[in-house]
């Protein structure tokens, strides 16, 4: 048949959807974008909060009316939605005719030919066995690939459900990772972006591994010349990982750590083991260390018990670190996490804190661009812009999909990293002249 994908959420969700699409092609399907053609369409979800639930729910039924316009005949639900309610999905949207836990994404060829004999199978294998190792067919740019090394989580922050959804922390095989690297070199892919849902904690399962071992040989590959790190948990920021960070040039000196809040007392609540003084010694210690260092964080506002003054101290820290990426969302109460049993108090506060938020961020951003005209910065080109046809691309400090971009003047290739000297910095866009 002809099969469509269409993948919500995180980048680990869309290597599981990288996966899929390889063993759907294994088993003899044509992979389509077009999905007025498609026969089946698999709708990879998230679930991590309301919103993307409800994003997912829609996505979905968006899908199925392809069952009246288009080919569709097969309408398989997978990931975290699936996760989370399983058998329910089937009950709640009848156009659905098949549900895939995160953990059986390895059947998904098998699920679509139980599909193809009428049948409504759930799918919903151990969320916590094993991180399958499955090739898959790369959706990424032709420049950069993620890279997963490890899956669910132990952490338990107060307000999350990802551990419920995604399981406990497993690291995958060293050796896996590096054979893996190794083949996505070989296919030209010079960036790596490794994720995980803890980067931190790699290795604490496999005893003489840790993060910092694992990316002094990843440095060793040829043909990788940018790692960057996504998913850093401030409290497991070890001195010898910033050591490897701050001196292998090929990691890319641009670090997401969500930090969530400040406030010891909203940190305690939010079961995060960093204290306010904690994060802000760390986050000097990195500033002082490694030269050049863009941060990334994550922030939640309106969690249950924070008042203003709590808030007004994130803000305070805020316009202090100046951190160049922030993404902030309000606190969304989930089922089955101890945040969803505090008394809270609305959801309006949460949100116009999280805009007050973006708008101190937006500052600091603005500002800090303008900083950047008249300096050489690393870029690489991700390809050319359909309309102008310049080259287009990322300087160091824009992950894929999250951050900025950079457009090129100059004679510049799909995949090269060269120096830029930026031009004009506008609204997360630089123009670069290659020098
Ligand atoms: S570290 Fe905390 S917020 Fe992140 S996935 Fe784990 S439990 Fe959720």
């Amino acid at each position: 048949m002809k099969v469509g994908m269409i993948s919500l959420g995180c980048p680990k969700n869309q290597v599981s959807a990288e996966q899929m699409l390889f063993l759907l092609r294994e088993a003899g399907h044509e992979i389509t974008t077009d999905m007025d053609e498609a026969e089946a369409i698999v709708v990879n979800t998230c679930a991590f909060i309301e919103d993307a639930k409800q994003e997912a729910i829609n996505t979905v039924l968006e899908a199925a009316e392809f069952k009246k316009t288009g080919a569709l005949r097969h309408l398989v639900v997978a990931g975290c939605l699936s996760q989370l309610f399983g058998e329910q999905v089937l009950e709640e949207i009848p156009e659905a005719d098949a549900v895939v836990g995160v953990g059986s994404c390895e059947e998904i060829a098998e699920v679509l030919e139980r599909v193809q004999r009428g049948e409504r199978p759930v799918v919903m294998g151990d969320n916590s066995a094993p991180v399958a190792e499955c090739p898959r067919i790369i959706s990424t740019g032709p420049a950069w690939a993620y890279l997963l090394i490890a899956e669910g989580c132990d952490n338990r922050c107060s307000y999350c459900v990802i551990p419920s959804i995604r399981g406990r922390f497993r690291s995958r095989a060293p050796e896996k990772i590096l054979e893996e690297a190794e083949r996505l070199a070989s296919y030209g892919y010079r960036e790596l972006i490794l994720v995980a849902q803890d980067l931190t904690r790699y290795g604490k399962d496999i005893p003489g591994w840790s993060l910092a071992r694992l990316l002094r040989e990843l440095v060793k590959i040829d043909g990788v010349d940018w790692i960057r790190l996504h998913y850093l948990y401030p409290h497991e920021l070890t001195d010898e990982l910033i050591e490897v960070i701050a001196e292998e040039p090929k990691i890319v000196k641009y670090l997401d750590i969500p930090i969530q809040h400040i406030n010891d007392r909203i940190l305690k609540l939010m079961n995060r083991r960093d204290t306010g003084g904690e994060i802000r010694a760390l986050f000097k210690k990195l500033r002082e260390r490694i030269p050049g260092l863009v941060l990334r964080t994550s922030l939640i506002s309106g969690l249950p018990g924070e008042g203003g003054a709590e808030f007004e101290e994130l803000c305070e820290f805020l316009r202090e670190a100046k951190i160049e990426r922030a993404g902030v969302f309000p606190f969304s109460p989930e089922e089955g996490t101890p945040a969803a049993k505090m008394e809270f108090a609305d959801n309006e506060t949460a949100r116009e804190r999280a805009e007050k938020i973006q708008e101190l961020q937006s500052g600091v951003m603005d500002e800090w661009e303008a900083s950047l005209v008249g300096r050489v910065i690393p870029a690489i080109c991700d390809g050319y812009d359909m309309d102008s046809g310049e080259p287009y691309g990322r300087a160091y400090f824009d992950s894929p999909g999250i951050d900025g971009a950079v457009v090129f003047e100059g004679e510049v290739s799909p995949g090269d990293i060269v120096d830029i000297e930026v031009l004009s910095a506008a609204e997360g866009v630089l123009r670069g002249r290659a020098v």
